[in-house]
């Protein structure tokens, strides 16, 4: 996740980025602004390196791209507690129980097709073929969690149009840093 967020355009400090575990067999992440996020068990236990990377690169554009404020504007958090996560982020020192909010239900259909997109380009920087691992990440999800009526598709509104939008994105970032 570090090389991530390294290439956001506006990286946050990795000292302020915390990932907390959420004890929920659905697969799923969140974003609570501030650098925290958060992951499911389901997600780590389901989910392979570049799922993963996926997952995380589109909680990290939804930061990036100012969603996450938003959201917190519009009180749609709830609050859980976290613990941090050296699986994701080594060295992080383990088990510090902290608060946070996880933002449910709130991104608009514009904005996650926008984190889709802005997850790409950053997966790019970053020296990945991001179109490749979104999309399969997506349709994987799909599979994975699309009738269930819980997790990622809980609180990111998606459809296949994602994966076909996904495909359809340069294969460079736009901008490089
Ligand atoms: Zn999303």
């Amino acid at each position: 996740m570090v090389p991530l967020l390294e290439h956001m355009d506006h990286p946050i400090p990795l000292e302020q980025v915390q990932v907390g575990l959420m004890d929920d067999p659905h697969i799923n992440a969140a974003n609570a602004g501030g650098g925290h996020f958060y992951v499911t068990t389901g997600l780590l236990e389901k989910a392979n390196d570049d799922q993963l990377r996926a997952v995380m690169a589109h909680e990290t554009a939804h930061a990036d791209l100012g969603h996450v404020a938003k959201a917190q504007r519009l009180g749609a958090g709830l609050t859980i507690g976290m613990v941090l996560l050296d699986q994701i982020i080594p060295g992080s020192r383990a088990l510090t129980p902290i608060a946070g909010q996880l933002i449910q239900s709130s991104y608009t259909r514009k904005e996650e097709y926008q984190a889709d997109a802005h997850g790409v380009e950053v997966l790019q920087r970053a020296g990945y073929d991001g179109k490749t691992l979104m999309a399969n990440t997506l349709s994987w999800l799909q599979q994975t969690e699309g009738t269930s009526g819980g997790g990622f598709f809980a609180t990111h509104p998606a459809t296949g149009d994602r994966v076909a939008a996904v495909r359809r994105l340069p294969d460079r970032p736009r901008t490089s840093r």
